[in-house]
């Protein structure tokens, strides 16, 4: 089964180089290093230009957009033109932490937008407790022509079916392993299989078996399986399908 993670964060893991070097024996064929400030997309810019199999997209958490200047989304901008970049995020509304106020988040989420648009690239949108207002904000502003992902959806069925009806792909991590979680479930279960993409999000939301540990790319394995029990369907087609999804959206 070849492996992909679409979103993780290794620049915020010390023995990351130790992580990247045991890829290939674990089948992953490519990751996702997504940004969350200004500094950390420096970071993974970086990363992913020292490493083939490291992809890595540009951008400002909501929870990071505090205190913004025109000068942290020109870097974005700048930045976004390297060629390892292949999206603009984690962008979006986080109104379950309240570390920056909604007028700061509507204001960097509306600007990154742009960005993505100008550089035609896809988006990996971050939402918390804020569905209806990301998805009103995306239809005053325009959808982005290359859409992009719902990254670790959490809302229920009728809310994904808004998003991807808009054309956007939705991104399911580690809590779909976790007992009892009925409304992702459903989730997975009516989203079209071309339309999910796998994701880690490591270090955070480790799958079951592991829950509790430190998560890690090649802990993909586990959501990839879980989707493809809900589907019922043969799990190296599913992986296989997830790949050409991720090759798809990004244009890898
Ligand atoms: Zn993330």
């Amino acid at each position: 089964m070849r492996l992909i993670d679409t979103h993780c964060h290794l620049s915020l893991i010390d023995d990351k180089e130790e992580i990247i070097k045991s890829f290939e024996i674990n089948n992953i064929e490519f990751v996702i290093e997504v940004g969350i400030n200004v500094e950390n997309s420096f970071k993974t810019v970086e990363l992913a230009n020292e490493h083939e199999n490291i992809f890595c997209s540009v951008g400002i958490h909501p929870n990071d957009s505090k205190n913004l200047t025109n000068k942290d989304y020109d870097s974005i901008y700048v930045l976004a033109n390297n060629k390892k970049v292949v999206a603009i995020g984690e962008i979006g509304l986080d109104y379950y932490r309240e570390y920056t106020t909604k007028k700061e988040q509507f204001a960097s989420f509306s600007n990154q937008l742009q960005i993505a648009k100008e550089n035609e690239l896809p988006v990996i949108l971050h939402i918390r407790d804020a569905y209806d207002d990301a998805f009103n904000l995306l239809i005053n502003e325009g959808i982005p022509e290359n859409t992009g992902v719902v990254h670790c959806f959490s809302s229920n069925w009728k809310t994904a079916k808004k998003f991807l009806d808009l054309g956007f792909y939705i991104g399911i991590d580690g809590p779909i392993t976790f007992k009892n979680n009925h409304t992702l479930i459903e989730v997975v279960k009516n989203t079209p299989v071309e339309y999910i993409l796998p994701e880690t999000d490591s270090p955070f939301l480790t799958p079951v078996p592991f829950r509790g540990k430190k998560n890690n790319p090649i802990y993909v394995k586990y959501i990839i399986e879980k989707i493809a029990e809900i589907k019922g369907l043969n799990k190296d087609n599913v992986s296989e399908i997830l790949s050409n999804n991720a090759k798809k959206l990004f244009k890898l």
